[in-house]
């Protein structure tokens, strides 16, 4: 069987057949620099990172690359107006943008590790690639798909028929939207921006391309042009959140094939947006969480990874703080299972006749065909733990435990969210910002404000603490 992924250009499950047969090309809309990356964002990442682990699973040479947007993306792109999202940040901060973006990459790239990422083979900054952008706008520019208004770059939309094709967008809503934003400058309404001309602008570069004014490039290009440095005119696999799909895939698509001419990209895939609490994330409703913020509560990188993959990437997902919970109940089970197997494999425990062996062989066959099917990462869970429930009831023999951990291993190796061995803890080991909920609390009783300090008790406990109370004062221990 082979690996069928929904693939949105052609809105039905297509079968992986990579171009170059043997080797797969991915490319990821990565993050764009300019705060602390959310929850939100990571389901995508993740999903990602489970993709690219599935198909090296499946005997595949994969290389993948996830850009870092450090500059050219507007607070309003999708009506090609507003600030870059960099510049806004410094006018907030202070920091310059350069300061800016090179924090917040940092702070991206430590949440790949705490999140347990397997590294991008590149991950390109845009600054670093405005001269591959030049010469693809100066092609467009030459053909006449381009066109320069007061030193500012226009892609054409009119000169390319296939737009919308990605997105399903029709003319009539596209023109509908554009009218928010009337700019004279444009043939029309819909074509978007290749270079803009910004004299206040920080980052700021002498045109790549010839006769241009100096300027800075628009968010679009610079996926074209670090996917094609890397991997070449045509890809097999991209992906990005679902809000990425319009305008900036369907832009991506029409500057990268009227360039060359050839189809971009063959199966295109896109993440559903996290709901948190049941609605979509948002600062003003109080359900936004970055990774960090999720992790100072005491949830560990694993337990994150875990509530953030466990439900297919199309299918919507809810984050909550029972999720974690239940996130950190699952690990717990595997982690035991395995460690039993561990200790049955090497003489520490004593064996049965149980041949195990067929269970696990069972358990990965489901677990491969789950994920066969468009990464159906819930149906591969079902399939490990019902391997964790056949391993307890069983008394296998040394080998069949043997056999089952191998299997384990490959869950592990595709998923990786059930750790690499049983987490032992330090008894100390309290996280600063569940110390700080104590100390509130304990000032919150000393006010007589029992409300709130019931407020703050089971926030400790949504994380999964107790407070026990002792001679010393009041102290935190794993619930
Ligand atoms: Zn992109």
């Amino acid at each position: 069987m082979a690996i069928r992924l929904y693939n949105s250009l052609t809105r039905r499950l297509d079968e992986l057949r990579p171009l170059t047969p043997g080797k797969v090309t991915m490319y990821h809309c990565g993050p764009t620099v300019y705060s602390s990356p959310h929850i939100g964002n990571f389901r995508s990442f993740l999903f990602a990172d489970v993709l690219r682990r599935f198909v090296e699973d499946q005997g595949f040479a994969v290389t993948q690359v996830m850009n870092v947007t450090d500059v050219g993306h507007l607070t309003l792109d999708d009506i090609e107006g507003g600030e870059d999202k960099m510049e806004a940040a410094s006018r907030k901060t202070g920091k310059t943008a350069w300061e800016i973006a090179r924090q917040f990459e940092d702070e991206f790239h430590n949440c790949q590790r705490q999140l347990l990422v397997r590294m991008p083979h590149h991950m390109p900054r845009a600054t670093d690639f405005i001269a591959q952008m030049g010469s693809i706008i100066d092609d467009l520019l030459q053909k006449g798909i381009a066109y320069q208004v007061n030193g500012n770059v226009y892609f054409a939309i009119a000169a390319f028929p296939g737009y919308g094709k990605l997105s399903g967008k029709v003319i009539d809503e596209l023109e509908e939207g554009a009218r928010v934003a009337v700019n004279e400058e444009k043939r029309d309404a819909r074509d978007f921006a290749l270079w803009k001309v910004d004299h206040k602008h920080q980052m700021q570069w002498d045109a790549p391309f010839r006769g241009g004014a100096r300027g800075f490039p628009g968010w679009h290009i610079e996926c074209s042009a670090m996917s094609m440095h890397y991997l070449g005119r045509q890809i097999d696999i991209h992906t990005g959140g679902e809000d990425n799909m319009f305008p900036h895939h369907e832009c991506e698509i029409a500057q990268t094939e009227a360039h060359t001419g050839q189809q971009f990209v063959q199966i295109w895939m896109h993440a559903r947006h996290l709901l948190v609490n049941g609605t979509k994330m948002s600062k003003s409703l109080g359900n936004f969480y970055t990774v960090q913020q999720v992790l100072d509560l005491g949830w560990s990188g694993l337990e994150l990874r875990y509530a953030l993959i466990r439900v297919q990437y199309r299918q919507s997902l809810n984050f909550t703080m029972d999720g974690l919970g239940e996130a950190r109940a699952s690990i717990a089970r595997v982690q035991g299972a395995r460690a039993r197997l561990a200790r049955i494999a090497a003489g520490k425990e004593p064996a049965g006749a149980d041949d195990l062996a067929a269970a696990a062989a069972r358990a990965e066959a489901a677990f491969t065909a789950a994920m066969q099917e468009d990464l159906n990462v819930s149906e591969a869970l079902a399939a490990v733990f019902a391997l964790v429930g056949d391993s307890n009831r069983a008394q296998p023999t040394a080998a069949a435990a043997s056999a089952a951990l191998r299997s384990f291993a490959r869950f592990e190796d595709v998923l990786g969210c059930f750790g690499a061995e049983p987490k032992a803890e330090a008894a100390g080991d309290v996280p600063a910002a569940l110390q700080e909920l104590l100390s509130q609390r304990q000032a919150a009783k000393k006010a007589k404000d029992f409300a709130a300090a019931d407020r703050l008790r089971d926030q400790i406990a949504a994380a999964g603490w107790k407070i026990v109370d002792t001679a010393q004062g009041p102290r935190l221990e794993r619930a």
